[in-house]
This record gives structure tokens, sequence and C-alpha cells, in this order.
């Protein structure tokens, strides 16, 4: 089989099998067809990597900030070198074309491990606070075995977005793949070992929503990181805070693009099909919704047409192909589905709505989507569809807009497209999501914190900020006297 690898899960620095466990099947998006074949970790599995987690912990925290950081960075140079294999990995695991895992993979993942490496040397120290005579001094200090649980859309990134932080801050992580896209965090933990990380720093299991909560109550857990959607981050969150575990929540979205009259069209176009076809419509920020000013609407949809016509729908390996399959048959089917409620609510169907005849074979292809007219009651306008079908909304006035924008349980992202400044710092300042931007869409460079807010998730990914959530404050409170009681 194609990609094959030595076995199911990467426990201690070795791969380990165990064939107890059910089969998963990876599966390639653009044939249909079986690459490899795994197994889920059974409770066995879930202990052992535990355990190897939480002796190696120890060793690691007590490595100082800058060696560690000097493994973290290796592995980031390992990446990079294997940038191409990395990325054909990541294209058969996903179905995404290699034009984009080339760019934004394996090398997202690499500015990670770089980032937090170089950051940490001087991330994690504390302070003093002077108190009179006495004093009192903080430690950042590490949380100890973290899990973290992966979706399918980021494989290689996740692995890394959540490990990078958290191995960079002193602590082990367990981490389980999607059971959709099992291949590419194996990798990972190898180039880890590679880097120098002692054994069973960075431990992969396999596993799908039965293996999940094998891990999530497990007593030897000190954190969960998930990245889900919205009712799995329920449940995940739900079981955590029963043992009052920490958690960080990366979950879905509905999020809205905002398009004022006075935007540079092509610019605003550019942000809209960024934010809804990258990755097949496959990205949590995605802005599904995108309002357009009435007094630019008929413009924006005929170049917005033209343009998504255009797009190249076809083998993922070629690099000329821009956009690939979806992850999945079930996947497609769901997206489907959205595009019948669509129809059927009343919105006009602009371009797409189905399977393009372009592609032959059994590949989980989809036609880019975009409908026009849809109003804010519409199902494919409330809920997350995950695919590539965006919804254009009109508007006439801000605070109409800002009032409609925010009208979701979601909150994960927002972009808005004007040439006025004031209005747009103005715009954000009201929208209620953790990640906006301005004239631009869907940019998630290491150093900005990345999250949502309400039900869209919390903690952050990314950034210093990220650190914060895999440490923890641990403060001394130094008596130089006699200790005084009342008794
Ligand atoms: P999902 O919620 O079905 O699964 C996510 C992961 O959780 C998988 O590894 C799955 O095996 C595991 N899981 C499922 N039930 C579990 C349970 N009860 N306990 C523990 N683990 C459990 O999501 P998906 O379909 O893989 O991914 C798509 C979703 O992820 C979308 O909603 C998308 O918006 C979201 N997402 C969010 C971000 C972000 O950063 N905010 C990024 C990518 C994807």
């Amino acid at each position: 089989m194609k990609a094959q690898p030595q076995a199911s899960h990467f426990i201690d620095g070795e791969y380990v099998e165990d064939t107890d466990g059910t089969v998963i099947e990876s599966i390639y998006p653009a044939t249909g067809e079986v690459i490899a074949r795994l197994h889920a970790a059974t409770p066995a599995i879930v202990e052992k990597a535990i355990a190897s987690a939480k002796r190696a912990q120890k060793e690691w925290a007590s490595w100082g900030p800058a060696a560690r950081g000097r493994v973290l960075k290796k592995a980031a140079e390992i990446m990079r070198e294997r940038n191409r294999e990395l990325s054909e990995l990541e294209t058969l695991d996903t179905g995404k074309p290699i034009q984009e895992t080339i760019v934004a993979d394996p090398t997202s993942g690499a500015d990670s491990f770089e980032f937090f490496g170089g950051i940490i040397a001087t991330a994690m120290n504390g302070s003093q606070i002077p108190l009179g005579g006495d004093w009192a001094y903080t430690k950042r200090v590490p949380l100890g075995v973290v899990v973290g649980i992966g979706a399918w859309n980021y494989p290689q990134q996740i692995a890394c977005w959540k490990g990078a932080p958290a191995l960079a801050a002193g602590n082990a992580m367990v981490f389980k793949p999607s059971e959709v896209t099992p291949l590419g965090a194996l990798k990972i933990a190898e180039i880890l070992i590679e880097a120098g990380a002692p054994k069973g720093v960075y431990n992969v299991i396999q596993g799908d929503r039965e293996t999940g909560p094998l891990l999530v109550s497990h007593p030897d857990v000190a954190k969960v990181s998930l990245t889900g959607s919205v009712p799995t981050g329920r449940k995940v969150a739900g079981a955590a805070a029963s043992q009052l575990k920490h958690v960080t929540m990366e979950l879905g979205g509905k999020s809205p693009i905002v398009v004022f009259d006075d935007a540079d069209i092509d610019s605003a176009i550019s942000g809209a099909m960024l934010g809804n076809f990258y990755s097949t419509g496959q990205v949590c920020s995605n802005g599904t919704r995108v309002f357009v000013h009435t007094a630019i609407k008929e413009t924006f949809l005929s170049r917005l047409k033209t343009r998504t016509e255009a797009i190249l729908i076809g083998d993922p390996q070629d690099e000329a192909t821009q956009m690939g399959p979806m992850v999945s048959l079930a996947q497609r089917e769901k997206v489907l589905s959205y595009i019948d409620k669509g129809k059927a609510e009343g919105a006009t169907l602009v371009t797409g709505g189905g399977i393009p005849n372009s592609v032959t074979g059994e590949g989980f292809y989809i036609q880019p989507t975009i409908f026009a007219d849809v109003t804010d009651d519409m199902t494919i306008a409330r809920e997350e569809i995950f695919g590539p079908v965006m919804c254009v909304l009109d508007f006439e006035d801000e605070a109409e807009v800002i009032e409609r924008a925010n009208a979701t349980e979601f909150g994960l992202s927002a972009g808005v497209f004007t040439a006025d400044f004031s209005r747009a710092h103005r715009v954000v300042d009201q929208l209620e999501a953790g990640t906006l931007w301005i004239n631009t869409y869907n940019l998630c460079p290491v150093e900005i914190p990345f999250g949502g807010s309400k039900q869209s998730g919390f903690g952050r990914e990314n950034s210093a900020a990220a650190l914060e959530h895999y440490s923890e404050l641990k403060t001394v409170y130094v008596g130089m006297g006699k200790c005084e009681a009342p008794y």
C-alpha cells in the first residue's frame, strides 16, 4: 500500500502495533483507494503511551528551556529539509493539492517549532515581587502530560501547533490524529526523536471517537487541547471539566466577511475566495457568510463567478491543480446535502452546486459553489458546512451588518474589506470573534494568537500567548523573619 507506516502508533521513540485495535483505513480522497491500514489504540496502547509520556516529561522538564528550544529548532530544520516528502504525504492523507501542502502544511509546522524553540529561552521567566522585608517569586511550570486531539483538515499543522508550545513549556504530549487522516502526525513524532527529544516526549496513537475519551478521562493527563467541531468540543470540555483539567478548544465557525462599497473589489473577492475555497473549503476560520454592500453586489458577483469558474480542479499531485477533492465521501455527502438545502430554501445558485464533470473516477470532488441572495434565516447561513460553499448576503447599513454578522453562536473569525480605516477599526471592534482580518483573510502566521470566542472555543494557539495555556504559575512566598502566629 502506497503510504503504509511501519506501525499504527509511535510510543517511546518507536513504532508500536496492537492488531487487537479496530481497523482504520486511510483512504486517498482523490481516488477512493485504501493507501494504509492502521489500528485504533486499545486501552493497553493508551496506557503505554501515557505512562511513557509521564516518565519522559520529568526528564524533559529538567532540561533548561534553551536546551529544549534547540531540539525544537532542529525539528523545524528537518521538516524544512523534508518539505516535499512531508507535503506529498499530507496530500495523500487529505487530498489537498500539492500546490497548497508545499507552502501551508509542513512549513507551518516547522514555523511553529522554530518560533517556540526560539522564544522559550526567555518565555518561561517568572517575576520577583518585593513585599517589604519578605518577598515572593513566581515560576512558570509545565502542566505535565498533555493530550492533543486533531481534526482532519490540517493534520500535520495541528500536530505541530499543539506539540510545539506544549513541548517548549516542558510538557510531554500524547497526540491523537483524526481517524480520517492518521498518517502525518507519525512523521512529526519520528522527526522529534531524530532532532534529539527524549523518547516518550511526543507519542502518537491512532483512534476515533471511542479512543479520545480514554485519553481525556485518564487521571495522569493534565490538559486536553482539541481541534474539532463544536459538538465534540462540548463533550471533551465536559469530560475534562469533571476532573478539572485544563482545556484548549479550537472549534468550528460560521464567520462573516463584510465588504463595504468603498472596498477594493478584486482584493475583497480574493479574500472571499481564499476564505471559502482554500483546502476545498475545509478551514475552520472560513468566512462563509460574505456580506456585500448592495451598491457593489452586481460587480462583485459577476467577477467572483468568473474567477471561481476558472479554478483548476483535479489531481492533487499535479502542481497546477488549485483545488482537490473533499477529505471523505461522507464529508462530500454532507456538503451536497447543504447545497440542496440552499436551493430548496430559495438562495440563488451563482455557480457550482454539484460534482464537477471535469474529473472522472472515484475521488470525492465537488464544485466550488456560490449562493447569492442568502438570508440570515437560511440553513446554509446558520450552520457550519465545512466545504467550498460561499453564501453572499446583501446589506446597506454598517450598524445593521454588524448586528447580523454577530447573530450566530460561533465566534471564531471575521473579516472587513474597506478603504476607510476608521470604519475598519470601528467595525472589527464590534465584531464578536477571536481572530479578525482587515483587507485580507485567513492569514495565520505563528507570531499572532489564533483562536475563537463564543461557541468557537477558548484558549489560543500560536504566539507567546499559547505558552500560557501549556503552563501554570507557581508562586513562592519567602519569609525572611520569624514566622508569627496569634496562638
Ligand atoms: P470532529 O469533532 O468530528 O473530530 C475531531 C477530533 O475529535 C477527531 O480526532 C475525533 O476522533 C475526536 N473525537 C470525536 N469525539 C470525541 C470524544 N467524544 N472525545 C475525544 N475525542 C473525540 O471534527 P472533524 O470532523 O475532524 O473536523 C472538522 C471540525 O473541526 C470543524 O467543525 C472545524 O471547524 C473544526 N476545526 C477547527 C479548527 C480551529 O482551529 N478552530 C481547525 C480545524 C478544524
